[in-house]
Order: C-alpha cells, then structure tokens, then sequence
C-alpha cells in the first residue's frame, strides 16, 4: 500500500488546487461538504467548480459520499497533496526520496530540501477509521472546530514540532525541526539505528545510563516521553542517542505522572535486560532523582503555536478515538476503500490539459492563512 502518491502530487490546475483548499476550508465545520458550500469558498469566476470536484474525486483526493448527508470530504491523499504542496512552496522539500519507516500513526519518508539536504518527513495519520465510527457526529470541540482526523493529525504533527523545537534548543539530543505544516512534520535525519533493530552495544551501561540521565533531563524540564521505548530511540556508531516521537509527552504535574515515569524507565530496562543481558542496579524515581530545573517551557511551546487550546482539544480528540477503539488502524484507510468506489463521475475529457497548467496556484485562495500556497516543484 503506498502511503504516499508523490505521482499524483505532481500536476493541479489553478481550479483544482482552488476546490481543493475549499473543501479542506469547508472540512474545518463540517463532516461532509456540500458542494454548494465548496462552490462558494472555491468562487472559480468562470463557474465550473463542478466538474473540478468531479476531477478531485476522481483522483481520490476528494471523496464523494452521501451519508449522513450528501457532500464531500478531504482524504488523506488530498490533505498530503495540501501540505506537501506548502512545504515545496516554501523550499523546505525539494524532492520525495523513500519510506524509511511506518509508524504507529505515523508514514516517515525522506525528502530533500531546496538547500540539498536529504532529511525526514513525518505525517501523522491519526484517526482517520476512528472519526468515522464516532456516534454523536455534531461533535465539536469549539464552537467552529469540528473533530476530525485532519485537526487530530494536525494537532499532533504541531505538538511534535513544539516540542522537539524546544528540546532541540535546550541541548535535548532530538532531531532538530525544520517546518511543519497541517499533518507533516520534517526535521534532520536522526543518526543510527532504532535501538530495537540493535543486537549487541560494546557498552550497554553507559548506553543505559545516558538513556536514564535523558529521562530524568526531561522530568527537571516538567516532561515525561511516555513512549520511552527501543523504538524511539536512535543509536549510532558512537553508541550515541537520538529521542524521536514526541506527540504523547505529558507534563510531570499530569496527575498519573510518576505512572508514565516508571514505565517509561521500566521498558528501557526491561528491554536491556531481555536484549543486551545488562541489569540495572538502580533506577531513577520521579522527583527523588529529578530535579525541577527553572526553565518554563510553556512560552516557547506558544511560539510555535501549542497553546492551551490546543492542548485541551488534542485531550479531548484523543480522548475521543480512544473511546471508540484506539487509534489510527493502518492499511483500514480511505484509499483502499476508495478504490472500490472509483465511479465518482464521469471520465474528464480535459483531464490532461488542466494538468499542465501547473504553477499557476498564485491566484487562488482569497484567504490569508492559504497565501503560503504555490507552485508543487516535487519534479
Ligand atoms: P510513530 O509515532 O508512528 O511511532 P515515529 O516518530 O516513532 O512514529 O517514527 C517511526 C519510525 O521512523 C521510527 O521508529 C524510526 O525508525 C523512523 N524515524 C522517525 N523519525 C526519524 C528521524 N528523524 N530520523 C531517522 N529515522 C526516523
Ligand atoms: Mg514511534
């Protein structure tokens, strides 16, 4: 299963991206959108947006359906067209390279950036099954926010990007973050293997002991990982580590704190004990062996954008698909689903005209937020 079609992100018409972003704008407060509503935010000048919708669909970036009621939601092949999109516009990817790694929630792939620099895109997919099961469809987080999969993984790709900014700026051995936009997140390439794919260390208490200085290091921060394990860890040739995987961390002052302390110490122990044969002395303990150091993280997470509301609808969202069975259920996705369904209009005659008129994005999107929008140079 491709996670990503970089073939279909290459050619979009003005019209097309246009439609597009319109219905990503009409997705922010509705499950479906309806195609006047699409008509309306797309305002093509010389009508037509029907027939782009057609195209979008069938494409697969948009999909028809006609329950609970008639319109048109984003896929996730649409949102990636979108963030992608926004991220060549801006330099930070040049080119698509390889899937280096499937996530949980997440598809890593390599890109390079416009500066040569080959580096790592990650894009969240969180929710996407579990937002269609959910009962009370009217449900909304504010009062304009409808919860849906494209605001969790937005939310969580923010939060990752947050935090590892402020990590990476505190000496936390993090890849460093360069951009994020809606679901994707890129940063540097972390150095070494994942600690899980590693049978032997020359030296396995100095490995362990630096992994416990960092967990403690993060607790003197007000952080605990939560998801400290042998999968998000990186370890090079220098047996040196790199943390990754960030979207989970809580706040020490979270009420089940030392809970995710110990456990995220436990799995690091019982991994090395089960792997490397190397048992631990002693190990750390929240607040007896962590110091609280002054540094307030807080103002700097607002500046890339995490503030307290989007943490209490991250809560919430998460809260939300944990309800209905956990989270993303990879390769139970919309594309699969879609191909099955590939009669969503008529075949478009001009279909290969239209993808030739690719960078003249410019004029479209009369919203500010959608200014940073441009030419894909993913060729
Ligand atoms: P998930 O949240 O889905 O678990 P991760 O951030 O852990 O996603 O990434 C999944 C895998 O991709 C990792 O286990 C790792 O092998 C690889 N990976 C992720 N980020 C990087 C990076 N910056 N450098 C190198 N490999 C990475
Ligand atoms: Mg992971």
């Amino acid at each position: 299963m491709p996670n990503l079609d970089a073939k279909a992100l290459r050619f979009m018409s003005t019209d097309e991206f246009r439609v597009l972003t319109a219905t990503e704008m009409g997705m922010k407060n509705h499950e479906l959108v309806p195609t006047p509503l699409i008509e309306s935010i797309a305002g093509l000048k010389r009508g037509g947006t029907f027939k782009v919708i057609k195209l979008l669909a069938k494409n697969k970036l948009i999909k028809h359906e006609s329950k609970p009621y008639d319109g048109y939601r984003l896929t996730a092949k649409g949102y990636d067209y979108l963030a992608l999109k926004s991220l060549a516009k801006r330099g930070t990817l040049q080119s698509l390279g390889i899937q280096i790694g499937v996530g949980k929630e997440s598809d890593i792939f390599t890109v390079v950036t416009e500066e040569g620099e080959e580096v790592c895109l990650k894009l969240h997919r969180l929710g996407r099954t579990c937002f269609r099961q959910i009962k009370n469809k009217r449900d909304y987080i504010r009062s304009d926010q409808h919860a849906s999969w494209l605001y969790l993984s937005r939310l969580s790709a923010l939060k990752e990007y947050a935090f590892m900014k402020a990590l990476y700026n505190h000496g936390f051995p993090v890849p460093r973050p360069i951009d994020v936009n809606r679901h994707c997140v890129v940063m540097s390439l972390g150095s070494g293997y994942q600690l899980n794919s590693i049978q032997q260390l020359r030296h396995p208490a100095l490995v362990f002991d630096a992994l416990m200085e960092q967990i403690c290091r993060l607790a003197s921060f007000g952080l605990i990982h939560c998801d400290f394990n042998e999968f998000n860890l990186l370890v090079n040739d220098e047996e040196q580590v790199t943390i990754i995987d960030f979207p989970q961390m809580v706040s020490t002052e979270h009420i089940n704190a030392e809970y995710y302390f110990n456990r995220d110490v436990e799995c690091i122990r019982t991994f090395f004990k089960r792997r490397f044969g190397f048992e631990a002395a002693k190990v750390p303990k929240l607040f007896v062996d962590t110091e609280r150091c002054e540094v307030e993280l807080d103002e700097e997470l607002r500046a890339s954008g995490w503030d307290k509301a989007a943490s209490e609808d991250f809560t919430k969202l998460v809260a939300l698909t944990e309800e209905v069975g956990g989270g993303e259920a990879k390769g139970d996705d919309d594309e699969e689903e879609e191909e099955s369904d590939a009669s969503d209009g008529p075949e478009e005659e001009e279909e290969e005209e239209e993808g030739e008129q690719e960078g003249e994005e410019e004029e479209g999107g009369e919203e500010e937020e959608r200014e940073e929008e441009g030419g894909l140079q993913t060729e």
